[in-house]
């Protein structure tokens, strides 16, 4: 990378009207948080299938140990990194309208964003299948799998969005809406290949936005659409070119 890139990047973010980010994986690895996908991945130890909607109906009793192992256990140590609170520092002064993450880790409202869609859902809450009330994680008890509904003893479901699951149709339209606005896009630790979340950066730049890109390792986007790519990891990264911009 040039800082040339580096520099013309942050000119970008500085001069927006509306700028946005969105987010994969690749910005919470250095949380602790694991990927799914590739080598290593959650998807290499345990089977996907498990965690297709229908099949948790049918067996809670098998899936809800292994809920709790991945999604409470593991994440529930995973703290925000230098990248997630860039962010939340871009927000605060005013040059990041709003953030699109597939993660569902919560880690970008623990560092303080406050605007933040999650196009996967996310950990932080439960819905009974039953009564479709919502409630706060940390206020389910994880001693007894399947954790009743407080209210209706129903079956809890985690609200993010399982295997044969749609994306929710206000995430998906708060997330489009706010990449038809957006004049640049901060493209981190993901490469689009899931897909319809992919397609964010895409409206973007049909929009005649202009693409920042800061990953580890080239991708789609690199090929085909960013303008800037700044390679590194996001932990690093992020906080350099958020400094370059608010300096
Ligand atoms: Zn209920």
């Amino acid at each position: 990378m040039s800082n040339h890139a580096l520099e013309n990047a942050a000119h970008a973010l500085r001069e927006a009207r509306c700028a946005m980010a969105f987010t994969g994986a690749g910005i919470s690895v250095e949380s602790g948080v694991p990927p799914f996908r590739g080598p290593g991945g959650v998807w290499s130890k345990y089977d996907s299938g498990k965690f297709e909607k229908s099949y948790f109906r049918r067996h809670p009793d098998e899936v809800w140990p292994l809920l709790k192992e991945i999604f409470f256990d593991n994440f529930g140590r995973a703290r925000p990194n230098p990248a997630h609170i860039a962010l939340a520092e871009l927000e605060g002064a005013g040059k990041l309208a709003g953030i699109v993450t597939q993660n569902i880790d919560g880690l970008h409202q623990a560092a303080g964003s406050g605007v933040v869609h999650e196009y996967h859902g996310s950990t932080r809450r439960m819905q009974c299948m039953t009564c479709r009330r919502f409630f706060d994680s940390a206020d389910i008890p994880l001693e007894t799998l399947p954790p009743p509904c407080p209210d209706c003893g129903g079956l809890l479901k985690p609200d993010f969005v399982f295997f044969g699951e749609g994306i929710p149709s206000n995430v998906h339209h708060a997330a489009t809406e706010l990449a038809k606005q957006a004049e640049v896009c901060l493209i981190i630790g993901t490469g689009g290949t899931v897909q319809p979340a992919g397609r964010i950066p895409y409206v973007v730049k049909s929009h005649g936005g202009i693409l920042i890109e800061i990953n580890l390792y080239d991708t789609e986007y690199s090929y085909r659409t960013s303008d800037y790519f700044l390679q590194g990891k996001a932990g690093w990264m992020t906080p350099m070119l958020v400094q370059a911009v608010l300096e």
